[in-house]
């Protein structure tokens, strides 16, 4: 059965267990999640379906300490090898010895470019000879995640399909489950942080304000996605 927009192969919305037993069993072994360790509330659910998941993660050279203490905690608990990516060498070198350390700062374009050699690259890179991937991405997130489905063809990875089992739940779900099932978890959340990047282009934020808006905080609202998810 080809897949594509108008079938991505699942009739309609689920649970997160459902949509990943369905995703796990129709795509294994050609099927990985993308984690960020903000949380570990995916990895909890996929090793309870099945233990050997793939779970990648891209390490762009600036995350900060408690995202690694996270992985680190993940990969004990849960029994997974985490399959860091990296930047090119050439593209991460170049890029700080001409436009310095803090570049992104200057622009927009500056800010995309970085994120451009640092995160996008390495995750085309970590998408190849997959068939489907997996994302802890939620509507409450953002302004611009406000339409994500559960499931989703991706056109800008080669139309593989991207599978988003927590895109209807809330912050506080996340939470509630972390909570229940005692889950390693950045301890970022714990100082004021609701949506964890870089190190450099993350800050805390005051209850009340948009979930991103720590995120690239010199920028307009707009532009707060980095060119992994368009
Ligand atoms: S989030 Fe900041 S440091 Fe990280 S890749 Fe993007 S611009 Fe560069």
């Amino acid at each position: 059965m080809k897949l594509d927009a108008k079938n991505p192969g699942y009739d309609g919305t689920g649970e997160p267990e459902d949509v990943l037993r369905w995703a796990l069993t129709e795509f294994s072994p050609d099927i990985a999640l993308s984690a960020s360790f903000e949380h570990t509330v995916l990895i909890d659910m996929m090793t309870r379906i099945r233990p050997d998941i793939r779970v990648f993660s891209i390490d762009t050279g600036r995350l900060p300490e408690e995202t690694f203490r996270c992985a680190e905690e993940a990969a004990r608990r849960f029994k997974i090898r985490i399959e860091w990516f990296f930047p090119e060498r050439t593209g991460v070198e170049r890029l700080v010895r001409e436009q310095g350390v803090y570049s992104f700062r200057e622009s927009l374009e500056a800010r995309r470019l970085c994120c451009r050699i640092r995160k996008v690259e390495p995750m085309e890179r970590a998408l190849r000879g997959l068939r489907a991937w997996i994302t802890g991405l939620r509507q409450d997130e953002a302004e611009s995640r406000r339409d994500l489905r559960q499931i989703e063809i991706d056109e800008a990875h080669g139309g593989i399909v991207k599978i988003n089992p927590l895109a209807y739940w809330t912050q506080k779900q996340v939470s509630e489950y972390t909570q229940a099932h005692k889950l390693p978890y950045n301890r970022l959340f714990d100082k004021g942080y609701r949506s964890i990047g870089c190190a450099c282009c993350t800050r805390a934020i005051e209850p009340g304000d948009d979930p991103r808006a720590g995120r690239w905080w010199w920028e307009s609202p707009e532009h707060k996605e980095c060119g992994l998810h368009i």
